[in-house]
C-alpha cells in the first residue's frame, strides 16, 4: 500500500512485547496465529488452504449475500475458529457442496470498541474438511464502499470496491484474518449486468449478458489481499500481460499515464526474478478511495489522483508493482513486521525509477520522503506511543492501521539503503534476489530476515551491521545513509532568495551585442523561472522550504507566476494548501482547497490539509463546515481518521 500520513494515535501503547520469535531462519513454515494478535483464528491446529466464495453484489440495499466454502488444512481440531466484524452469520454447515450438513456455531460477544470484531467458532470432527459459511454483509462492512452513481466519473452508475488491509477482509468474508497464513481462492460473482466484476485474481475484460462472473487465484496469498470491484469499467492493454481498467470517461487518459508499466515490469524482473503472477494490471477507482494504491495480487488498485497528466507520480505505480515481490511474494508474518512489506518496497520503488528515470531522480524521491520521515521521527516521539519509531511494533491490543506511518515505510528503506552502502550494490542484489526466492509464497518477521541477512550476506562477506539498532530500537541510528542532490539544493537556495524579497519569478530581460558582419546587433533575451522547468518534488521542496508566515504579497507573487493554487497535481496542492493554512493565504484559495477536499479521498492528502486547518484559529471552522459536506463522499478509513483529528486538535 502506498499511505503515508501522520494519524495523531489517542490509543494507548497495552504492552510491548519485543521478545523474539521461536521460528528457526530457514525452517518449513506453518501457519500460526500465537504471535499474530490481531486474528482469532486457532490456526494452529486448522487452516484454510483454499477457499471458494460464491457471492450475489446487490447495489439496492448495498448487501453482498455470500456463502465461504472453506476448504481446510485440518491437524486433528475439534473447533475451527474464524474471524468476523460486521458480519450476520445466517447458518454454517459441514461437508462438500451438495452434501452438507447444517453445523453448530457460536459468536463470542463483541467488546464496544473492539478492533479485531468476533470469534466464530465452529465445532467440529478431527477429520473434517470442508466448512461453510452463509452470510449477508452488513453497513458495518467497513471493508465495503458503495458508491452512489453521483460519486462515479460517469454519475450514471455505482461503483464497489473492497479494501482488505490490514484486518478488514473479516468485514466482508468470514475467514482466518491473519497475514501468517496463505490460500488459494476462486469465486463466482453475480452482479448487475451494465457492471463488470474484477478481483485480485484472473479477471475478465469484458461485460457478459448474465452478469456472472468466475475468478481463481491459483497461487497462495494472505487473506488481506482478497479484493473484489464492481463497476461501469472497460479495459486498455499495455502489452500481452499488463493494461488498465477504468471507467469509460477516464479510460484514455489512464492509457496515457501508465504507459510505461511494460518497462517497469521488465525493469523489475531484471533486478530481483521473474513476476509470478502472469498478468498485471491497474484498476484505477473512483476518488474516494483512501489511499494511493493498494497492490491486490494481479490487480492494483489505484488512486485517480495519480492521473496527474504528466506522469510526475507514477512512482506509486512502481511501488504498487514492487509489492509483487515484497508484500505479495514474501509477506509480514504479522502486522508488527509491517516494515517488511513496506520497507522493501519502497527501496525497490526507488531501485525501479532509477532504471527508468536515473539516479538523479531516484535520489530527489527518496530525499523529499526522507524529509518527511524526520518529521514524522519528531511527531511520534511527542506521541503517546514514542516507541512506534521501531521497525518491529508492539501492536497488541491497538489497531494495526496504527502502525502504518513512514517509519515501516521509509526507515524501513533507508535501512535497507545503509545496508547496501556497506556491503556493495551487487552482492546486495544477488542478497534481494536470493531472499526473494527462498521465502516465495511464505510469510517472514524480522528475526527470520535478520538470521538470512547475517547468514546469506554478512557472514559470507565478513561483515558487521548493527541492523539491531534499526529494527529494535527507536529513532534514526547514526550510520544512515547520507543522500544529496544538487538540484534540490537549488530548490533551497531558490526558496531562500525569493523570501528575502527577490523577484524570482518575473520575466527578466537582458540585451547582449552579437557581431553581425561589420555591425554590433543588440539581441534582447527573456529568462524566465517556469513550473515545467522542474519536476513535482523539487516545487515540493520549494514550498517546505518557504517560512510559514510568507506575506499575502508573495504567496500570491507565486501563485501568479507558477499557479499552484489551480494545479493539478495533488501532492503539489497538498504541500500549497497546507503552507495556505499556515500563513492564513486559505482565505484567498479558500475555494480552491474546498473543491481539493471535496473531490479528493487519499487520506495521505487530506490528513495534513486538515490538520494545518484546523490548527490555525482563523480557518478551523472552515474545516469542520468542509468536512461535514465532504464526509459522505469519503471512504470510512479517511472519515474516522479526520474526525480523531478533529477530537484531537479540539483538545489542544
Ligand atoms: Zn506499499
Amino acid at each position: 500500500m502506498k499511505a503515508f500520513f501522520g494519524v495523531i494515535s489517542i490509543l494507548l501503547i497495552t504492552t510491548s512485547c519485543d521478545a523474539l520469535h521461536k521460528n528457526n531462519a530457514l525452517s518449513e513454515e506453518h501457519p500460526s496465529s500465537d504471535t499474530d494478535f490481531h486474528s482469532y483464528a486457532n490456526l494452529n491446529e486448522i487452516s484454510t488452504k483454499h477457499l471458494h466464495l460464491e457471492l450475489d453484489v446487490n447495489f439496492d440495499n448495498e448487501t453482498i449475500y455470500g456463502v465461504a466454502r472453506h476448504e481446510m488444512n485440518n491437524r486433528g481440531a475439534d473447533t475451527a475458529v474464524f474471524d468476523i466484524n460486521g458480519l450476520m452469520i445466517q447458518k454454517v454447515t459441514i461437508g462438500e457442496k451438495g452434501s452438507e450438513e447444517e453445523a453448530d456455531m457460536f459468536i463470542d460477544k463483541m467488546d464496544k470498541d473492539s478492533i479485531l470484531g468476533q470469534a466464530l467458532m465452529v465445532p467440529i470432527k478431527k477429520v473434517t474438511k470442508f466448512i461453510n459459511i452463509y452470510y449477508q454483509t452488513t453497513e458495518r462492512s467497513d471493508a465495503l464502499d458503495w458508491l452512489d452513481p453521483k460519486l462515479t466519473s460517469s454519475k450514471t452508475k455505482p461503483f464497489l470496491y473492497t479494501q482488505g488491509q490490514a484486518i478488514l477482509t473479516r468485514t466482508w468474508i468470514p475467514l482466518q484474518d491473519s497475514p501468517s497464513n496463505r490460500i488459494t481462492y476462486s469465486a463466482d460473482v453475480k452482479v448487475p449486468t451494465d457492471l463488470l466484476a474484477v478481483m485480485s485474481a484472473k479477471n475478465p475484460t469484458q461485460k457478459n449478458k448474465e452478469g456472472k462472473y468466475h475468478f481463481e487465484m491459483d497461487k497462495p496469498i494472505p487473506a488481506y489481499l482478497i479484493a473484489l470491484a464492481v463497476g461501469d469499467l472497460e479495459y486498455h492493454a499495455f502489452s500481452e500481460n499488463s493494461g488498465v481498467y477504468a471507467e469509460p470517461e477516464l479510460l484514455p487518459s489512464c492509457a496515457n499515464e501508465f504507459d510505461a508499466i511494460p518497462r517497469m515490469i521488465t525493469a523489475a524482473e531484471q533486478l530481483y526474478g521473474p513476476y509470478q503472477w502472469g498478468q498485471y494490471d491497474i484498476l484505477v477507482l473512483p476518488y474516494s478511495f483512501p489511499f494511493g494504491g493498494m497492490e491486490n495480487p494481479m490487480l492494483t488498485f489505484a488512486n485517480p489522483t495519480l492521473l496527474a497528466g504528466d506522469k510526475s507520480l507514477v512512482s506509486v505505480i512502481a511501488h504498487e508493482l514492487a509489492h509483487s515481490w515484497s508484500g505479495n511474494l514474501v509477506t509480514n508474518r504479522t502486522w508488527n513486521d509491517f516494515w517488511l512489506n513496506e520497507g522493501f518496497t519502497v527501496y525497490f520503488e526507488q531501485r525501479i525509477m532509477e532504471s527508468i528515470y536515473g539516479k538523479e531522480v531516484a535520489d530527489i524521491l527518496a530525499l523529499v520522503e526522507f524529509d518527511e520521515l524526520k518529521d514524522e521521527l519528531i511527531r511520534i516521539k511527542k506521541s503517546a506511543n514514542p516507541e512506534d519509531s521501531k521497525l518491529h511494533l508492539a501492536l497488541e491490543g491497538r489497531n494495526p492501521d496504527d502502525g502504518m506511518t513512514d517509519i515501516a515505510y521509509v526507515k524501513g528503506a533507508f535501512f535497507l539503503k545503509t545496508i547496501e552502502k556497506q556491503v556493495g550494490r551487487q552482492a546486495f542484489d544477488a542478497f534481494l534476489k536470493k531472499y526473494f526466492q527462498t521465502f516465495q509464497f511464505k510469510t517472514v518477521d524480522s528475526e527470520q530476515f535478520t538470521a538470512f541477512l547475517n547468514e546469506e550476506l554478512l557472514s559470507k562477506q565478513n561483515q558487521t551491521f548493527d541492523y539491531n539498532q534499526w529494527i529494535y530500537q527507536t529513532g534514526l541510528p547514526a550510520n544512515c545513509i547520507q543522500l544529496r542532490s544538487d538540484r534540490l539544493i537549488q530548490m533551497e537556495k531558490l526558496a531562500d532568495d525569493f523570501t528575502k524579497n527577490k523577484k524570482s519569478f518575473a520575466p527578466k530581460t537582458t540585451y547582449t551585442w552579437k557581431k553581425v558582419g561589420r555591425r554590433k546587433k543588440k539581441i534582447k533575451k527573456i529568462e524566465q523561472i517556469k513550473y515545467q522547468d522542474h519536476i513535482v518534488q523539487e516545487w515540493q521542496t520549494f514550498i517546505r522550504r518557504l517560512p510559514r508566515n510568507l506575506s499575502m504579497e508573495k504567496m500570491k507573487e507565486i501563485d501568479r507566476y507558477l499557479k499552484f493554487s489551480n494545479s493539478g497535481n495533488s501532492e503539489l496542492l497538498t504541500e500549497w494548501f497546507i503552507l495556505s493554512a499556515n500563513c492564513g493565504y486559505a482565505k484567498v484559495n479558500k475555494s480552491q482547497i474546498q473543491a481539493f477536499l471535496t473531490k479528493v479521498g487519499r487520506r495521505k492528502y487530506l490528513m495534513p490539509i486538515y490538520e494545518a486547518l484546523l490548527l490555525n484559529k482563523e480557518t478551523r471552522s472552515m474545516a469542520i463546515t468542509t468536512f461535514q459536506g465532504a464526509k459522505e463522499s469519503y471512504h470510512a478509513v479517511s472519515r474516522n481518521s479526520i474526525e480523531e483529528l478533529i477530537l484531537e486538535t479540539k483538545k489542544n
